[in-house]
């Protein structure tokens, strides 16, 4: 017996109807996943793994009612998807965007599950959020909101249960909000979130962890080809943690950084980004434009991305599907040799084609991001034996994980041709040890 991907595809499909997200994700990685298990691991198929991997072991949803600054209530919709667990407990971060719905928070979770494996340490995949739009809101409104939020989500997560992080528009304020509010119905001062304060059970580097992981992977693409990242030039997309991070170590190790951008456009500065630009670039806000009332060197696209600025290496960090099949293209007519996710699905399935076919590196999300994740796995280690370790030292773990990552992906990924597909390859290692435990702990 062996499986059929058409058919697969089809009754996820059925299943999960209008969640195109998921499914896109889900598509993604079963192109992988059961040529490998149709060839290398046919034990898998009757135990059902993988039917059983697509299917969320819990989903759930709740009303988040709160009162405005102008005593108006509120009524937001809050979810959290307990994907899979047969590692650790659920790990993955909240997202409050006014577009989240269940087929997005599903993708993120399923992609969290082989991301989380890939990092060696014993955390499961899970994911959550919020419809709530914290632009414009005030602080007061963001802390009534979380804190509504909280109430209903404490009865389903704990250290060892299941365990939120940030995401888009979750960050150390929100998170300082929700751990207040957990802690308060709980009586528990416990490791439940991770990216908390420093001075309240929080790790070094956290915040900086996804972007600086992103550049720890692409060090190693180039290593692995011989090359060197000084003096190349890089395009980053986003202006939130994540890109943030990402600029700052890309220029602290020679990189060129040439553009940033949000919804609202994108900011080019041919000379490159110094430290001091960026952090001038910080303190803007959204208002990115103004940037080139300080610096000539810069030019302000309102409305567009920055996929059309040739440059060697692309770094999305901003959010799913911002890079479609013509934005690849053009990426890659322009020399772009590497492209590499930080964040979550930004490349749309016609883009990845773009990018194999080219025979570019290309560093998917679940491979190149997972330094996020990894230092929360991190966090939660030092909240069990309540020490708090130095940032030499996480810094040092994080680069020492990325590493290891890249080279997982070379393992499963090496094509004849000595091509690294790093997609396949982070599909089949994510996979493996989840699909073990999952064997071991009977049909649950
Ligand atoms: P932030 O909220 O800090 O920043 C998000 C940035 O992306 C903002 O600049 C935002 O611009 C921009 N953005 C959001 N939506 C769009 C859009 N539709 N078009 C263009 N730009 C957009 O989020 P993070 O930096 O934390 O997350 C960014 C990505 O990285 C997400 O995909 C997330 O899932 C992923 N990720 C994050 C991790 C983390 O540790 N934080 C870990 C691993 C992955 P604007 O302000 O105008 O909305």
């Amino acid at each position: 017996m062996s499986l059929n991907l058409k058919n697969f595809i089809k009754q996820v499909d059925l299943r999960n109807p209008n969640e195109p997200e998921f499914l896109q994700a889900v598509t993604e990685v079963i192109e992988d996943l059961i040529p490998y298990v149709n060839e290398h691991r046919p034990d898998l198929i009757d135990l059902k793994i993988l039917e059983r991997m697509v299917e969320p072991e819990r989903i759930v949803s709740f009303r988040v009612a709160w009162t405005d600054d102008q005593n108006q209530i509120q009524v937001n919709r809050g979810y959290r998807v307990q994907m899979n667990s047969a590692i650790g407990p659920y790990k993955g971060g909240l997202r409050f965007a006014p577009d989240v719905n269940l087929s997005i928070l599903k993708f993120l979770a399923f992609e969290q599950v082989f991301k989380n494996s890939l990092t060696s340490l014993p955390i499961g995949g899970g994911k959550g959020g919020s419809d709530f739009d914290p632009k414009g809101k005030s602080d007061h409104e963001i802390m009534r909101f979380c804190q509504s939020f909280m109430t209903e989500l404490q009865r389903h997560i704990g250290s060892e249960t299941d365990v939120p992080a940030g995401d888009i528009g979750v960050g150390g304020r929100e998170i300082g909000f929700l751990f207040g509010q957990y802690k308060r119905l709980q009586n528990n001062f416990s490791g439940v979130l991770t990216g908390k304060g420093t001075a309240w059970g929080g790790s070094y580097i956290r915040p900086e962890a996804t972007g600086y992981g992103l550049l720890y992977f692409v060090q190693c693409i180039l290593d692995y080809n011989n090359e060197k990242i000084e003096g190349k030039t890089v395009c980053i997309s986003g202006a939130g943690n994540v890109a943030f991070y990402a600029a700052e170590k890309a220029i602290q190790m020679g990189a060129k950084v040439i553009t940033l951008s949000n919804s609202q456009g994108t900011i080019f500065d041919k000379e490159g980004f110094s430290l001091d630009k960026l952090n001038y670039l910080g303190t803007l806000g959204r208002d990115l434009g103004k940037y080139t009332k300080k610096y000539s060197s810069a030019s302000y696209h309102a409305k567009e991305n920055p996929w059309q600025f040739p440059c060697d290496i692309a770094l999305p960090c901003a959010t799913q599907n911002e890079i479609n099949e013509a934005d690849a293209k053009r990426l890659v007519k322009n020399g772009c040799k590497i492209v590499a996710e930080g964040a979550n699905m930004p490349s749309s399935a016609e883009a990845i084609k773009v990018y194999l076919q080219a025979k570019i590196h290309f560093g998917p999300g679940k491979a190149a991001n997972a330094g996020g994740v990894a230092v929360s796995g991190l966090e939660m280690s030092q909240n069990a034996i309540g020490q708090q370790w130095a940032r030499e030292k996480v810094d040092h773990r994080l680069k020492l994980i990325m590493e290891n990552i890249h080279k997982t992906c070379v393992r499963y990924g090496k094509e004849p041709n000595g091509y690294i597909n790093y997609l396949k390859g982070a599909n089949v290692g994510g996979f493996i040890k989840v699909a073990e435990a999952m064997k071991a702990q009977g049909v649950v």
